[in-house]
Parts: C-alpha cells; structure tokens; sequence
C-alpha cells in the first residue's frame, strides 16, 4: 500500500449513545475514526491512536476495508477509550453522560520516520498535549495541518489547547465550543477573535445549520443536508473534518487565499460526509455508503445552494 496522504490522530471509542431513535451500546467510534473512514473515500489516510486489548478483530477490518492504514494504531494492555452520551433533549448537542480514558491515559503517541512526514495531518479532537506531542514530531511541515477539540479541554486544558491553535492552519469547532473559548457571543466576533491565533482557515460547525467558513480574504457557508430523519449525530463533526482534509489531500490543496475554491469544495465535501454518518447509528451508514451515492449527495448541494448573480450591474427589483 502507497504511504498515507494525510495522518488522522484521536480517539478510537466504543461508544454507547442515546438518542431519540433508539439506543447502541459499545458501537465503533471514536473521532480518528470517523474522520479516517470518511476521508478513506477520497484518499489514503493513516491513523494514530490507541485501543485496549478488547479491540475487535472486525474493528480493525474495517479500518482495513475503508483503505485505513492502521500501522499507527498501538494495542496496549488495558480497555479501549469510551464515551457514552446522549441526544434525547436536543440532537445538536450530545450530554456526555460518561468518559473513560482507559488506554489514553498512558498514551504516548511515536510517529514512525514514514509518518513523520505525511503532508496532510489531521489532529481530531483529544487531549491537546498530545495533539501537540504528535505536531512536534513532524520532521516536515505538514502542507495543511488542522485541529479540533472540545468544551472539556476548553475548560481544562486552555493553555496546550491555545498553543496548538497558534501553530495550525485550520480549526474546527463549533459555535458554542467558539464562544467558550473566545468569550465572544456573535459568530462574526468569535471567528475574528480566533483568526487572529494566525489561522488561515476557521470552520465553525453549527451542527443543523451547517458550517460558516471564515478566511481572511473571504467567507463561506455551507448548509447541513436537509435530512427527513437524523439517527445520530456522533462523529458529524469528525466525517466533516475527514472529508474536508481527505478533499483538499486529493486535490493536493492547501489553504491560502488562492486556494479559495478547493476550501469551499472541501466544505461541501465536509458536509456530504457528515450527512452520511447521521443517518444510522455510529458507522452503520457511513461504512456503507457508495462512490456514487457520495456523488449524488454532492451535486445535491450544488443545486441546494446554486443560484445566478444579477447581470449587467443590475440591482434587486424596486417597488
Ligand atoms: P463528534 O464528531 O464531535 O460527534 O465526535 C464524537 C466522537 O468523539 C465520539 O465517537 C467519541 O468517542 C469521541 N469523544 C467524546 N469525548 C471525547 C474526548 N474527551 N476525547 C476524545 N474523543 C472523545
């Protein structure tokens, strides 16, 4: 297999998740998971985690099956990561009702010579003292390295968190993780607030409503599919990550202002796959979907959001 194009770092979970549609005990998930299976339909990902000794065999396939390399992925002795939440009260937010660390307490992540240099990387949302651990180790800057996190590290680990967000070209987080961080209320200060940590590209993910792109030369926004029925949100904002990075590593973009167009197809990108992992549980859409069902969904978004300017000058009717 040809080396990885992008590394993904994060958590490999069992999750156990509540919401309005029923309920899953210990499904795969996990946030370098959900962002390396999405991105694995666009181009090669490599994963950097831990998982416990209780990890299934079928897990690992399916990282394999979605063209994963899972070479970065160490075993350890102990349990897998897990998170148990809930979306009965409201789907746009997930209550986390439990969080243990397990193997993740003692990880301490070593980037092989190979991985060192993978010109994508993608540090999905976890203890920012190791995201910033496997940032250090990169013997090459990463053409485009981006970053997301959460309210927890927000309120307990600001300062790695802070000194991250000064050294990455893109953050994702959402509006409300935005607000904590900046003490901002309206989007527009708290994007401009986090633009000036010298971030090229900032995407505040607004769960149903979508993505809002800021850029210092232009913005952008992308809406959320409009969906008859959402399972469950876990991992939206991580398939969103995988297939905005996986987007911009196939096309060999970055992030500057004349990338301008790959960022904001890399957004509609972002938001296809996000709207796949919503569907069903955990994985159970995501892992299925179809070269051509992705292709579908995202000529969906062009029509959704394509409209012509006025010609000639003109302006909008007057009375
Ligand atoms: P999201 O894309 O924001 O819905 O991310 C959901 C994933 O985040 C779940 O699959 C969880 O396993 C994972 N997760 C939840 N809490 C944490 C945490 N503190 N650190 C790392 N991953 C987490």
């Amino acid at each position: 297999m040809a080396d990885p194009t992008i590394l993904v770092v994060g958590s490999v979970a069992y999750d156990s998740v509540a919401s309005p549609e029923g309920e899953r005990t210990e499904q795969l998930g996990g946030t370098a998971v959900f962002s390396s299976i999405a991105s694995g339909y666009l181009t090669r990902p490599g994963v950097v985690g831990v998982v416990g000794s209780d990890f299934r065999d079928e897990d690992i396939r399916l990282l394999k099956d979605h063209g994963v390399d899972v070479s970065g992925l160490e075993i350890a002795e102990g349990n897998t990561f897990r998170w148990s939440g809930s979306y009965v009260d409201d789907l746009n937010m997930a209550v986390t009702l439990d969080t243990q660390l397990n193997v993740f307490e003692t990880f301490n992540p070593t980037l092989s010579s190979d991985q060192a240099d993978t010109p994508y990387l993608f540090l999905g949302n976890i203890d920012p003292d190791l995201q910033l651990s496997v940032l250090n180790q990169m013997t090459i800057r990463p053409r485009v390295v981006a970053c997301d996190t959460m309210n927890l590290w927000i309120d307990i680990k600001k300062e790695p968190l802070t000194q991250l967000i000064d050294q990455v070209d893109v953050l994702l987080i959402n509006e409300a993780e935005a607000a904590q961080f900046t003490g901002e209320n309206s989007i527009v200060n708290s994007a401009s607030a986090l633009l000036d940590h010298g971030l090229k590209t900032l995407i505040i993910k607004r769960g149903e409503y979508g993505a809002a792109i800021f850029h210092d030369s232009f913005s952008f926004a992308v809406p959320a599919y409009p969906m008859a029925r959402v399972v469950d949100p876990t991992g939206a904002g991580d398939s969103f990550a995988g297939g905005f990075m996986g987007y911009l590593a196939a096309v060999n973009s970055g992030v500057e202002a004349e990338d301008a167009e790959a960022i904001r197809r890399a957004a509609v990108v972002g938001s296809v796959m996000a709207s796949f992992a919503v569907e069903e549980f955990g994985l159970e859409r995501l892992r299925n979907v179809t070269q051509a069902e992705i292709n579908e969904r995202f000529t969906g978004f062009v029509n959704l959001t394509r409209f012509h300017p006025l010609g000639g000058g003109q302006g909008l009717p007057t009375p």
